[in-house]
């Protein structure tokens, strides 16, 4: 089941239609392993596999799992309205195998998301069963009292929802900065909770999502794939 001929291979990996796979394998467009390789039948293993197309060097993947640092003004979505869409962030053969995110953030949110093709995982990541927690720094237009958050620790009451609805935690940072964690994934959730206490959100970035933190060094528009264990963390 791993052995596949290696126009199979280019061609589920997102590189284009079988027929073109096979043209770049026969010009010599593709290496595997560090050699290149230029028959379209010939068989790899596809563990462990490193191959390269036109230069650009890639690992064999069943599934991908990646985090993409969303910069504002960009859409989570495939189709977008007023903006580019953050699948545009991405390289080529990864939006081919059609990828998803695993919850949107609005379009002038920016901070972590979390990107496969791995419809299960993103099913279960999804699901409101799965509360995974998400921490969000939140930049407010006032600063915040002592009793707003605790009133948002306590749980704040939103307009269509049966049920007041709390962090799981809220913290300062700044007078106008807080951290807050919120088990579930309501449309404006942070924004809507943030107004119901009189106050008003100037800027919003995720943070976190589950154990898996943004890391310091991936800048804004830039994505990498998910490590082994931040992966088995949020299974
Ligand atoms: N809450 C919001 O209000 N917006 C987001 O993008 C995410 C959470």
């Amino acid at each position: 089941k791993s052995k596949l001929p290696l126009e199979r291979i280019i061609c589920n990996q997102g590189f284009g239609a079988r027929k073109l796979c096979r043209i770049l394998i026969l010009n010599q467009e593709v290496t595997v392993n560090g050699e290149i390789c230029d028959d379209p039948d010939a068989v790899f293993d596809t563990e462990n596999l490193q191959y390269t197309v036109k230069g650009e060097a890639w690992d064999y993947r069943e599934k991908s799992y990646l985090m993409l640092h969303k910069p504002s003004n960009y859409e989570c979505s495939h189709k977008t309205q007023h903006h580019p869409t953050i699948y545009s962030l991405l390289p080529h053969p990864l939006v081919v195998r059609d990828v998803q995110c695993i919850g949107r953030l609005d379009e002038d949110t920016t901070g972590l998301i979390l990107i496969s093709d791995d419809g299960q995982f993103i099913h279960r990541m999804s699901s409101p069963k799965h509360k995974v927690p998400k921490v969000y720094e939140v930049t407010c237009k006032h600063p915040m009292s002592d009793e707003q958050i605790a009133h948002i620790l306590k749980g704040v009451q939103l307009v269509d929802e049966d049920a007041p609805i709390a962090a799981l935690a809220c913290t300062r940072i700044t007078q106008n900065i807080i951290h807050m964690t919120l088990a579930e994934g309501k449309y404006h959730q942070v924004k809507r909770m943030v107004a119901a206490i009189s106050n008003r959100v100037e800027g919003l970035k995720r943070i976190q999502i589950g154990e898996v933190k943004l890391p310091d060094d991936l800048a804004v528009g830039e994505w990498r794939w998910l490590t082994e264990s931040e992966l088995v963390s949020l299974n």
